[in-house]
């Protein structure tokens, strides 16, 4: 199976400022099935690492990707899936650095930093952001769905070992569920593990973006702030509130989707392939558009198609 185009954006990241991603492991090929992932659900769950993509291929299309537009912030192995699946990771991030300057971050859920082979991989990056999103077992599996074969414990040992052994930063990211994990109780929880692991950084999230299961709440800013003050001075909310109060940026590939969607209904990959865009790419603006309520998404036969509302003169003039 191959992801190809491998890079997308770069894109505007709050965190990372632009960030050129890259992503080399098939579609929602994930060691978790978070009920909040902007993804959808995952269509295979494994923990076995192979070379998803050739390395070669991946490499390749960086180096031309770099050709061709100003220096990024950061280079990131993200993307559609679990990047540590990749057997190749630490290849793909040796051979970063010998084709650009540009820092490398890693996006991970974490889930295979207790492989020791894995911590090595990930080594080489200048910044590691891995997740975690509950206090306990019971919540882990409620808020995660992770393969059977990831211990929750094991998981959280993995964080802790990572962040003694890694030489460069790492920030974890934390995601709060509402109507889960927004309870004091596993806020006390998270918290106890979070200082067990001691990140440079905790980035709280919530679902600020259409969530894969729809009880996966988002949590208020007010309320986010409350848990960052008690999660302590290194902790900051990161969740983009923009999109859902309406004020996010929009760009003329935005009104290229929303074109197409005004003259058909489409799936993401029917997006996609129309615009030649990548996956990420078009998950992020459609949920933009969703987000200024410019179009709705229906389930068709199992599928999810979006279709855009055809505008009024005054509507027009409104979105500007
Ligand atoms: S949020 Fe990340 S870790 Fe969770 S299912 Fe989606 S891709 Fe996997």
């Amino acid at each position: 199976m191959s992801n190809k185009p491998y890079t997308f954006g770069p894109v505007p990241s709050r965190r990372l400022g632009r960030s050129l991603g890259i992503d080399f492991v098939p579609f929602k090929t994930c060691t978790y099935d978070c009920i909040y992932c902007q993804l959808g659900r995952t269509t295979v769950k494994t923990v076995e690492r192979k070379e998803y993509a050739p390395v070669d291929a991946v490499l390749k299309e960086v180096e031309e990707k770099l050709k061709t537009i100003a220096p990024p912030d950061y280079i990131t192995l993200s993307g559609s899936g679990e990047p540590t699946l990749h057997s190749g990771i630490a290849d793909i991030i040796t051979g970063i650095r010998k084709i650009s300057d540009v820092p490398v971050a890693v996006l991970t859920n974490g889930s295979l930093l207790r492989i020791d082979e894995v911590r090595d991989a990930v080594s080489g990056a200048d910044l590691v952001i891995p997740s975690l999103d509950a206090g306990s077992e019971e919540t882990f599996l409620r808020v995660n769905r992770p393969h059977g074969s990831i211990a929750f414990q094991e998981m959280v040992e993995g964080l802790r070992t990572f962040r003694e052994g890694f030489r460069g930063p790492v920030w974890l990211e934390v995601f709060i569920t509402g109507g889960v994990t927004d309870t004091e109780d596993e806020i006390l929880k998270i918290k106890d593990l979070v200082d067990r692991i001691a990140p440079d950084r905790v980035q709280l999230n919530t679902a600020v973006r259409t969530p894969a299961e729809a009880y996966a709440g988002m949590v208020n800013s007010e309320r986010m702030e409350e848990i960052s003050a008690f999660f302590g001075r290194n902790c900051e909310v990161i969740a983009d509130y923009r999109g859902v109060h309406g004020h996010s940026e929009f760009t003329s590939t935005g009104e290229d989707v929303l074109e197409l969607l005004r003259l058909r209904p489409c799936s993401i990959d029917d997006i996609s392939a129309g615009l030649g865009l990548h996956r990420n790419e078009t998950v992020k603006y459609v949920q933009e558009l969703m987000d200024k309520g410019l179009i709705r998404m229906e389930e068709r036969r199992g599928k999810r198609l979006y279709s855009g509302h055809r505008m009024t003169t005054t509507e027009g003039e409104n979105e500007a």
